[in-house]
């Protein structure tokens, strides 16, 4: 008790000493970011949203940099505003590798693992929390997101959120949170998991969940107002696992399980039965998800049955998807032919391919907008995939990514020289309302 009354006063302290308006008011962007979460592709998903416009992280060959985007002229340009800086490397600005990134108080945060070197070696900092100012300059050392510095002892699969002033986190199978800018060893509060460790096993949904487990289980968090949701991949019968989602009140705290995805005999056959939904999206007490060859779906998380919205599945069977608040944005992107009768995998990444719609529907399932961007496959040579990265309510922005190949395998002696493969992706916006397309950068 006496630890959680630290943490509250350390969070008012936080808040106030960030700016924010008093009285419980909060301000929109202390709120989790929920359509700046959709991404699944690598090529962009650090992003977050300000007032004027969104910052995010670029990975390049000449290194990572940071961007800003502009709402109003829409223009992305370099977060650099160093006199004739070629922006090639980490003398820049802007050049500095993130995980995540939020803003907050007219700074920006992200998470970076640290290493430092020491004279007995490379001591193993962790996972950290960093600010920036929206220039690239004075970065700060915010809080450690590790209990011990480098401790974790899990495959990290779940990536932190900020949210209401409090960062929530996993530590070696344990979710946390803790207070921005306080002393996570100190203030970190346990949410899930520590009763599964310390206890060996619990009952979780009629399935006895052990420790070893945890490291799989994995989180995807998630807010909505006063409550924070974290879907778990709870391991079945017959060795399958099955998306299952729980709620932590952040006044109660009390955590409750509120959803698991639908078996077939509920919502029909789709791509995965029973084990993941391609994407979802909280909002209002619902869970909207999109399941592949089957079709959009929303369910009360205060229980009830699933409820089929539209007819997704007609327009568009495969597809990524990104929600926002009002749409429900999806790529007709396929399978990857390559890798032969594909099977989705959780998330998108290498195993998608091509792209070329893009069928934007309102949150009852009703069809507002069918975007062509076909003629990008005569425009970019070597374009192979289109993935989408966010929607903004006026346009859906996503990645084109091209693939040039040089040279051929060439081989002398024992050596073989593989044929070079170059990667130049494009950032695009496609106007919900106009159908305009428009291209906003590139990089190599
Ligand atoms: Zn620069």
């Amino acid at each position: 008790m006496k630890r959680r009354m630290t943490a509250a006063l350390l969070a008012a302290a936080t808040a106030l000493s960030l700016g924010s308006c008093g009285g419980g008011i909060v301000r929109s962007e202390d709120e989790f970011q929920k359509a700046m979460h959709q991404s699944s592709t690598s090529r962009l998903d650090a992003i977050c949203e300000a007032e004027d416009g969104y910052y995010f992280s670029l990975e390049t060959l000449k290194g990572p940099f940071l961007y800003f985007l502009d709402k109003e002229t829409k223009a992305a340009t370099i977060l650099c505003g160093k006199p004739e800086c070629p922006h090639t490397d980490d003398t820049c600005d802007a050049y500095l590798r993130v995980y995540e990134l939020w803003t907050t108080g007219g700074r920006l945060y992200y998470t970076h693992y640290d290493y430092e070197e020491r004279r007995d070696g490379v001591a193993d900092l962790g996972l950290r929390l960093h600010s920036v100012g929206t220039d690239g300059k004075s970065r700060k050392v915010v809080q450690s997101l590790e209990l011990v510095p480098g401790g974790d002892t899990s495959q990290r699969t779940a990536r932190p959120i900020l949210h209401r002033g409090q960062i929530y986190f996993p530590y070696s199978g344990v979710l946390y949170r803790a207070p921005l800018g306080g002393d996570t060893a100190k203030d970190a509060v346990a949410i899930w998991g520590s009763e599964i460790e310390s206890s060996g096993g619990v009952e979780i949904g009629g399935m006895t969940v052990a420790a070893g487990d945890l490291n799989a289980l994995g989180y995807a968090l998630w807010a909505d107002g006063d409550l924070v949701y974290f879907m778990v991949n709870l391991p079945q019968p017959g060795g399958t696992c099955r998306d299952t989602l729980f709620s932590y009140d952040t006044v109660s705290e009390e955590v409750r399980q509120v959803w698991e995805v639908p078996g077939p005999d509920e919502v029909g056959r789709w791509g995965e039965e029973g084990v993941s939904v391609d994407q979802w999206y909280i909002l209002d007490g619902f869970i909207y998800f999109f399941l592949s060859q089957n079709g959009l779906w929303r369910q009360s998380l205060a229980g009830g049955a699933p409820e089929k919205l539209g007819d997704v599945a007609r327009d568009v069977p495969y597809g990524t998807g990104i929600f926002s608040d009002e749409y429900f944005c999806l790529m007709n992107d396929v399978p990857d032919p390559s890798y032969g009768n594909a099977v989705l995998t959780f998330g998108t990444g290498p195993s998608l391919v091509y792209g070329d719609a893009i069928y934007v529907y309102d949150l009852t399932g009703a069809p507002v907008a069918a975007l062509d961007i076909s003629a990008l496959y005569d425009e970019l040579q070597g374009l192979t995939h289109c993935m989408p990265v966010f929607c903004d309510g006026e346009d859906v922005y996503f990645v084109a990514e091209t693939c040039t190949v040089t040279g051929g395998p060439v081989t002398e002696g024992i050596w073989t020289t593989p044929a070079q493969k170059t990667y130049t992706r494009y950032l695009y916006r496609a106007g919900i309302g106009t159908g305009e397309l428009a291209q906003i950068l590139s990089w190599t």
